[in-house]
């Protein structure tokens, strides 16, 4: 079907932030034995990403299948267990804490509605019904939205934000580790400023160039290639909301990455990096900026 030895399945993005198309290469990383990846940066705003990458639809094949089941040190390997789920919850609540969601809970009038992009099995959409919302969740991951339609009747939606018309504003929505996979961070935004109610919050989490990164250098944890796709540091997501009309007005940086987990060298450096701002991941809260 494809002739002349064109690699369709693969795309050279330009830099999202300021569409400059030239780019540094750091370093290449290998994902399977017969796959390697390179990570590069725009040469004029150092946002970090992956080039040449599988393109949206070679993408979406590989998130049908082994990405929650099988993964050790990437994905998951056992994302669909109780335990996953309640670990999942636990994090979830840190997050919403530390930028103060329950305040704006409180502030907003029922019904309310939420969305959740990339919601996966939809553990927050679950965790977001049982607080009374109008929960939803929406995902490329076939199995993952059957799994939890299935088992806890959640409200998911299978499918593309970008191409999903939904009928109502949304008072919250949400991107949980997500952002980081996705090709056009910047085109989601722009939709989510549409599908937000005014005064609506939107709250991100996603790994953190910076801080604690440096030390691991090739093998930081969060350096899942292809599945990740970009790496922000605060100011670069800082700069993208802000170009895509929203304003931050909460934001934490937590994790070290540093030692196993459990370990008390782990919960050590963790407390350090929380303490002094080194995690690398961080977690923000955004408005739409009011027009003038
Ligand atoms: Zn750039």
């Amino acid at each position: 079907m494809h002739s002349e030895g064109f690699d369709v399945t693969m795309e050279t993005p330009e830099c999202i932030l300021c569409g400059n198309t030239a780019q540094k290469f750091l370093f290449e990383k290998s994902s399977s034995p017969s796959e390697t990846f390179r990570l590069v940066k725009c040469t004029v705003c150092g946002l970090r990403f992956i080039s040449p990458r599988p393109t949206p639809e070679a993408s979406k094949r590989r998130y049908q299948s082994t990405y929650f089941t099988q993964r050790t040190d990437r994905g998951y390997n056992d994302y669909f267990s109780e335990k996953t789920m309640r670990e999942i919850t636990r994090v979830l609540e840190l997050n919403l804490r530390d930028l103060r969601f329950f305040e704006f809970e409180r502030s907003i009038a029922k019904p309310r509605r939420y969305l959740d992009i990339g919601c996966a099995a939809g553990y927050s959409v679950y965790y977001m019904q049982n607080r009374g919302w109008d929960a939803w969740g929406i995902d490329i991951a076939s199995h993952c939205i059957s799994f939890g339609k299935e088992k806890y009747q959640l409200n998911l939606i299978e499918g593309d934000y970008l191409e999903t018309e939904f009928d109502a504003p949304f008072d919250c929505i949400t991107l949980w580790a997500t952002i980081e996979h996705l090709h056009r961070p910047d085109l989601v935004l722009r939709k989510i400023h549409r599908d937000l109610s005014e005064g609506g919050l939107l709250m991100i989490s996603t790994c953190r160039a910076g801080g604690f990164m440096h030390l691991f250098g090739n093998k930081w944890r969060y350096y899942n290639f292809p599945e990740h796709l970009y790496f922000f540091t605060y100011r670069q997501l800082v700069h993208l909301l802000e170009k895509t009309s929203f304003a931050v007005h909460a934001h934490a940086f937590y994790g070290s990455g540093i030692g196993k987990p459990k370990s008390v060298v782990r919960t050590l450096a963790d407390k350090i990096a929380k303490s002094f701002s080194l995690g690398d991941m961080m977690i923000i809260a955004a408005k739409k900026k009011l027009l003038a």
